[in-house]
């Protein structure tokens, strides 16, 4: 009897398009153990070094100490707890918004939002490179779904355009990133919000990359640009720069309260451990305060590191060779060919320094790459050894 997985295994091999996990024996850092070696972490999204802090592990443990474990019940039953109420609340405060509502996970948000706000024969528009998440939220809502070429807005304004046109009355979702997660470069938000307005469509912004690095407090891209009264619904992550885990969704009193009654993987779903909204609520803390906004200008400071001491990639879209600021804590080291990205991947790691190999389904076939991040947890000689190691190996093991 043939094993069908088996086969399926052996192709992705032949593809160099196979994955497996690797074990970290201890807290996440700019450095981490695997199996016996100390590595140097330039793939983490801890983007300000909060996933192993103080503050946010006594609030945990406090949490514990108060709530327990588990949460017992989904939260429409019995298992919102106090610290969840706090948790949306400081959301909100931060967020500046009138409500928001917490998630299991950022992926939980955006597959359990997007099916509430649209349906069969409402339209939905989605930038070529968001998140799974998005598509997979788009796909499931059943609405009609046009995907536009990257940031293209003229593409964007033609399916406004179809979109109008064709399905007269229904609903037209814009969905896209601020921050994209593979690429580090950011929406054009002004002009996005100009044309929803004229179309009178509604705008879902992923600010998973963005909040934490960028704005006053880290509290995205929306809000650095004066914006974030004009976008409709705000989704972020806990599990990024905030350093816990779950996702969120921010804006109207209406549209989380509509999200309570009808987004399902809120209701069909446990509420997340109360602990974890616990320290969520500290890592909210920590970042409105002054020590906060000194970590994120810290994490600025290892940005322009990062993006001075680069060797030049031709692949880079926002390379620093061409003049341009960085976008974000995220640098793309684009290689192509998916072999060779994981060639490179391990010859860094033989150096101390882990970064994988991004490949299809994350990123197109033939765009593989390094996916390169930085921390305000890193220092300068680490980021300086880490690029003098890339410029070694880029040009071949
Ligand atoms: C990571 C990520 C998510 C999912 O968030 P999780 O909390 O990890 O489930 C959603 N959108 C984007 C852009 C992401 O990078």
């Amino acid at each position: 009897m043939s094993d069908l997985f088996h086969d399926q295994l052996q192709a992705l091999r032949a593809q160099s398009l196979h994955r497996k996990l690797r074990e970290i024996g201890g807290a996440q850092g700019p450095e981490v153990r695997i199996v016996g070696q100390k590595l140097v972490n330039f793939s983490s999204n801890d983007y300000l070094g909060l996933a192993n802090d103080t503050r946010l592990r006594e609030a945990a443990i406090a949490g514990i100490e108060e709530f327990g474990v588990g949460a017992g019940a989904s939260r429409l039953i019995s298992g919102t707890q106090s610290p969840h109420v706090r948790l949306e609340a400081a959301l909100a405060r931060w967020k500046e918004t009138q409500s928001a509502i917490c998630f299991s996970s950022g992926y939980a948000a955006a597959i359990g939002t997007i099916p509430a706000l649209v349906g069969k024969h409402d339209v939905v528009l989605l930038d070529k490179l968001s998140h799974a998440s998005l598509i997979d939220g788009a796909r499931l809502s059943g609405a009609i779904l046009r995907v536009f070429p990257h940031n293209h807005l003229g593409k964007l304004e033609s399916h406004l355009e179809w979109a109008q046109r064709e399905q007269p009355g229904r609903r037209i979702l814009v969905v896209t990133e601020s921050v994209f997660s593979m690429d580090g470069d950011r929406a054009p938000l002004r002009r996005l919000i100009d044309l929803k307005k004229r179309f009178g469509a509604m705008l879902f912004l992923d600010e998973a990359h963005a909040i934490g690095v960028l704005g006053e407090n880290g509290r995205g891209l929306a809000a650095e640009q004066g914006l974030a009264g004009e976008v409709d619904v705000q989704m972020g992550t806990l599990s990024k720069a905030l350093g816990v885990s779950g996702g969120y969704i921010c804006g109207s009193r209406s549209l989380i309260e509509w999200l309570v009654n009808r987004a399902r993987s809120f209701i069909f779903s446990t509420a997340p451990p109360p602990a974890l909204a616990a320290a969520a609520v500290a890592a909210l803390e920590f970042l409105i305060s002054d020590e906060g906004e000194q970590r994120r200008q810290c994490l600025w400071r290892r940005i322009k590191t990062l993006r001075a001491s680069l060797p030049a990639n031709q692949g880079l879209p926002n390379s620093s060779a061409d003049g341009h600021e960085a976008g974000s804590a995220v640098h793309p080291w684009i290689v192509g060919h998916e072999q060779r990205a994981i060639d490179l991947a391990r010859s860094l790691q033989s150096e101390g320094f882990l970064v994988p190999a991004i490949r299809y389904p994350t990123v197109a076939k033939g765009s593989a790459r390094l996916r390169i991040t930085v921390t305000a947890a890193h220092d300068e000689p680490q980021i300086h050894a880490f690029c003098v190691a890339l410029s070694r190996h880029a040009d071949g093991p």
